[in-house]
């Protein structure tokens, strides 16, 4: 983080602006709206500067800038547009202790200014640390078609509930209970709409039913395989309501870096060097953290009932008599082939495909081989890393040629995604040669070699491409 975001009460506050052209009077404008007195030093004063200026709380000193105006100021803005005095008074304000911003002058800033969304008392205040204003701006162009004009009126409306909600409601899991059906419910549209008559009686029989003692819910949450876009908004919203996020190892960091600011984010999956959770150690702690009242999201990779043991959670949880939502995410199967660029059924190619886990030697030779190894099929394995030599032998042992294509994708959909494509004959040579890792996924099938129809990167296979093909738009225009 370069810059620390906050939002300055400068009500009453002597703000000094140095300058008196156009861009100072737009400076004192939005001091103005915060309640700054200003004090304007500049011999040269424009004349709708004069006029904003003559109100009797701001002060107007029509000479040249001194170091001494820096005193008792509680933040300086320098508008003169001459870089000598830019500098002048940054040196003074930095001495002084007070922040200061020349404008449009980066080296002589202590703060910036966002670019902002205003929705009093909402503010939505954006910035690029300096570096793209212009980006900034679009930003905020595309934030403020995205909120109602009316929030202001729902914001205006709960900071005046807000006594009254804290007297009904002692504990403070409870008031953000109430708060949450009143935002996410008909009482806010209401109030957005302007009929706040409405929202207020809905908000009174919302505090009327709020319940003393409060029951937790958990979430059984698909985090998709790695790039966030993948999350479904109802992930997201999970993700944003919870107390708690108990998450898989495979979660990304980007992807939790989404989550709500003040859950508490558990680890349980196996991290190097550490132990990993049992299956029954989760289970206990989703249901102990429901039990006592908690929100829980159970946020795991791709989706919850792929090979992700979700089933056995939702069992527990059932069992415990716990209430909970399952919300499906994309698996690594689909998200790592769509961003490989490799169709998993293709019309004429492959009618079926199926997602199979080759993680231990037992659930290996468990398998229906013959079945599994018929052409015109996709196979998507998934946990098989250390078994390609058994998956290999099994398929061409089944009568799969050899020189079925197949591709390896390790840490799909993720900037580190590499994607190696082979011949089935070729597998442990090629994920050895490559060093493969975990997570990776095998798909077997003639599938692979169309996905090459649909990058533009052809060649003679064997092949390794390493890029990151963001959400291939030429797959979907073609396939
Ligand atoms: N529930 C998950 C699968 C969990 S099993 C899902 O639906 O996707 C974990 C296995 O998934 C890994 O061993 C790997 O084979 C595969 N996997 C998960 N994320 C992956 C990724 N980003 N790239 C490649 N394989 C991945």
């Amino acid at each position: 983080m370069d810059y620390f975001p906050a939002f300055l009460d400068l009500n009453a506050r002597s703000c000094l602006i140095v300058g008196g052209g156009p861009v100072a009077l737009r400076k004192a404008r939005l001091l103005g709206s915060a309640g700054a007195r200003i004090t304007v030093v500049a011999p040269e004063v424009c004349q709708d500067l004069l006029e904003f200026m003559s109100i009797k709380e701001h002060e107007l000193i029509r000479r040249r800038y001194e170091s001494s105006d820096v005193n008792g100021r509680w933040l300086i803005v320098s508008a003169t547009g001459d870089v000598d005095i830019e500098q002048r008074v940054f040196q003074d304000a930095s001495e002084a202790g007070v922040f200061c911003n020349g404008v449009d002058d980066i080296a002589n800033c202590s703060y910036i200014t966002p670019a902002i969304v205003d929705r009093s008392p909402i503010m939505v205040a954006i910035s690029s640390g300096g570096v793209a204003p212009v980006l900034a701006r679009k930003l905020r162009a595309q934030i403020e078609l995205l909120l109602p004009t009316g929030i202001s009126k729902l914001a205006a409306l709960a900071g005046s509930w807000r006594e009254r909600v804290r007297a009904q409601i002692g504990d403070l899991l409870g008031r953000r209970r109430f708060w949450e059906a009143v935002f996410d419910g008909p009482a806010a549209n209401r109030a957005i709409a302007g009929d706040l008559g409405t929202a207020e009686r809905m908000m009174t029989e919302l505090l009327g039913n709020a319940p003393q003692d409060h029951t937790g819910e958990a979430w059984l949450v698909g985090a998709g395989p790695g790039d966030p876009g993948l999350l479904t908004i109802r992930a997201l919203q999970a993700m944003q309501t919870a107390d708690v996020i108990l998450h898989d190892r495979l979660v990304s960091a980007e992807v939790l870096d989404l989550a709500r600011r003040d859950a508490d984010l558990i680890s349980v999956g196996k991290t190097p060097g550490c132990r990993a959770n049992s299956q029954q150690e989760i289970n206990a702690l989703l249901v102990q953290l429901v039990s006592a009242g908690k929100r829980v999201c159970r946020l795991k990779g791709g989706d919850p009932f792929i090979f992700g043991r979700g089933g056995e959670e939702a069992q527990a949880l059932e069992a415990a008599n716990l209430s909970y939502q399952v919300i499906p995410g994309i698996t690594a199967a689909a998200g790592c082939a769509a961003y490989a660029g490799i169709p998993l059924t293709h019309r004429g190619v492959s009618q079926s495909v199926a997602f199979v886990t080759a993680h231990g030697k037992d659930s290996v030779d468990k398998l229906d081989w013959p079945s599994l190894a018929r052409d015109k099929q996709t196979l998507a394995f998934y946990m098989g890393v250390k078994r390609f030599p058994d998956l290999m032998n099994n398929l061409t042992g089944n009568g799969r040629s050899v020189d079925t294509p197949i591709a390896i994708i390790e840490n799909g959909t993720t900037p580190k995604q590499r994607v190696i494509r082979g011949t089935l004959g070729q597998l442990t040579l090629l994920a050895e040669a490559h060093r493969v890792k975990a997570p990776a996924m095998l798909i077997v099938g003639e599938v692979t070699a169309l996905g090459q129809l649909f990058s533009s990167r052809s060649g003679a296979l064997p092949q390794i491409t390493q890029n990151y093909a963001k959400p291939d738009l030429r797959v979907t225009a073609k396939g």
